[in-house]
């Protein structure tokens, strides 16, 4: 094989006890030896708190536009949110089935169940869509920042935005986000689907209007693909899923509204009182987002760690190789095959791992006979039905109440985990059909048969 430097860190890592879990599909905890105190990092990060804060506005700007174009976003007078639980009888559930204490405050924030396209894509997709349909409308004359914007469900902007179009490259989610908000608005859209994404998915899009291109490969041969396209098209916007600040920002603004509702639930958030977060990781632009604004919200209170399937583990090896994109699953001899779509991505994004050396406290791995487990704990325990993908955040409190002492005075919480409020991100199901549903939850039977529990 040539030398190059993937070559090269597989071969000086070949007794590395990481790398040999990975390899082996084994569920791991890794603790991020990178991460730093917030205040002597934060003047350093590529993105600042003022583009939260202008993320944020352009929301609400837009707020009037999905009241009327929406109107399930109308209760919520136009803004896209997702409701945060209290889960207690999951918590004694899934604790008991993870062999370890049950955690006094395990809440899940259900984006799950966000309006328009039932994921955490609702957040970052559409956020960028609205930024390239304000540009235009801009440029056109059509609009001036203190218009209100249901002026954008008009027959002019509709007009404007037929001619030009907006690809994307997607394992389902986002193409679903990306396609629902491009179709509504007026543009021609097009979703290049990776082999693993759902028929009921592209069924849906089709039936929006929305050119549906299925590529037999994986999510990063999509994108290439899908990108390569757009590039050869006049007139294309292609949201990069592999490297784009806006899609990160639309995420990050997730961190302003979390505080909101800590407050209303009267959660207290300091040093004392830790909220540790736990965001299912694909190819990381939503909960690198969410954990970056986390991060300027509540500083060194917050502990971020991302959850990853064994299969496709690609934040986790770019960040322990410190390569980042540079290396993919496939490098080190996995199959990114899994049951959570959302996540089967092989290859990290460009730039979030690299913005979350110090932001990140760690990243943990989980089968996919261990998320089918944790849909049916979870519909049982709560009546919640989510995709096996978003089950990924459940475990985290477990990996920490069962690590040892030494591990919790890295992170800060040997002498505050037990005050710890813990919130599992849930990124997606609600549009997943239910038939689908009862098979994810009949195979998280058949899993739980595999476990000591
Ligand atoms: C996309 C997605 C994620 C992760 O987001 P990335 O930006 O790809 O890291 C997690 N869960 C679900 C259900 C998703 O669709």
């Amino acid at each position: 094989m040539a030398d190059s430097p993937v070559n090269d860190w597989i071969a000086a890592a070949n007794d590395d006890p990481v790398l040999r879990s990975l390899r082996q599909c084994r569920e791991q905890l890794w603790i991020n030896p990178k991460r730093s105190a917030f205040e002597r990092v934060k003047q350093q990060l590529p993105l600042s708190f003022s583009d939260i804060e202008d993320a944020s506005a352009r929301l609400e700007r837009f707020a009037g536009y999905f009241s009327v174009a929406f109107p399930e976003t109308a209760a919520r007078d136009g803004i896209i949110e997702s409701e945060l639980v209290r889960v207690d009888k999951a918590a004694k559930l899934i604790a008991e089935f993870l062999h370890s204490d049950v955690p006094d405050n395990l809440l899940i924030k259900c984006d799950s169940h966000l309006p328009i396209s039932g994921s955490i894509k609702a957040r970052g997709g559409i956020y960028e869509v609205l930024l390239y349909a304000e540009q235009l409308a801009l440029e056109h004359g059509l609009l001036q920042l203190g218009d209100d914007y249901s002026c954008f469900a008009s027959e002019p902007f509709r007009q404007l935005f037929a001619q030009h179009s907006i690809a994307v490259g997607s394992t389902g989610n986002l193409g679903l986000s990306i396609g629902i908000i491009s179709a509504k608005l007026g543009f021609k859209v097009t979703v290049h689907m990776s082999a693993d994404a759902r028929e009921w998915k592209k069924a849906l899009l089709r039936s929006k209007g929305v050119n549906v291109v299925e590529h037999p490969s994986d999510y990063s041969v999509a994108v290439a693909q899908g990108r390569q396209e757009a590039l050869n098209t006049p007139g294309c916007h292609f949201i990069d899923d592999e490297d784009s600040t806006s899609l990160f920002l639309g995420y990050s603004v997730a961190a302003l509204r979390l505080k909101r509702q800590l407050a209303e639930q009267n959660i207290p958030v300091d040093a004392e009182h830790p909220l540790i977060v736990y965001l299912p990781c694909g190819v990381g632009g939503g909960p690198g987002g969410i954990a970056f604004g986390l991060k300027h919200v509540f500083g060194d209170a917050v502990h971020c760690f991302f959850a990853e399937p064994t299969h496709s583990p690609c934040m986790l090896l770019g960040m322990h190789s410190r390569l980042h994109n540079d290396i993919s699953v496939q490098d080190i001899g996995l199959d990114n095959r899994t049951c959570a779509d959302g996540l089967a991505v092989g290859r990290a994004s460009a730039f979030v791992g690299q913005v979350m050396e110090p932001l990140l406290d760690g990243i943990y791995t989980l089968s996919d006979e261990r998320m089918y487990a944790l849909v049916t704990l979870l519909t049982d325990s709560e009546k919640l039905a989510v995709e096996p993908s978003a089950t990924a955040g459940l475990p985290g409190f477990a990996w920490l109440m069962n690590s040892n002492q030494e591990t919790l005075e890295v992170l800060g919480l040997a002498s505050s985990l037990h005050n710890a409020t813990h919130i599992a991100w849930a990124t997606g199901g609600n549009m997943v059909p239910v038939d689908e549903m009862a098979k994810y939850y009949a195979l998280g039977v058949e899993a739980l048969k595999q476990f000591k529990f």
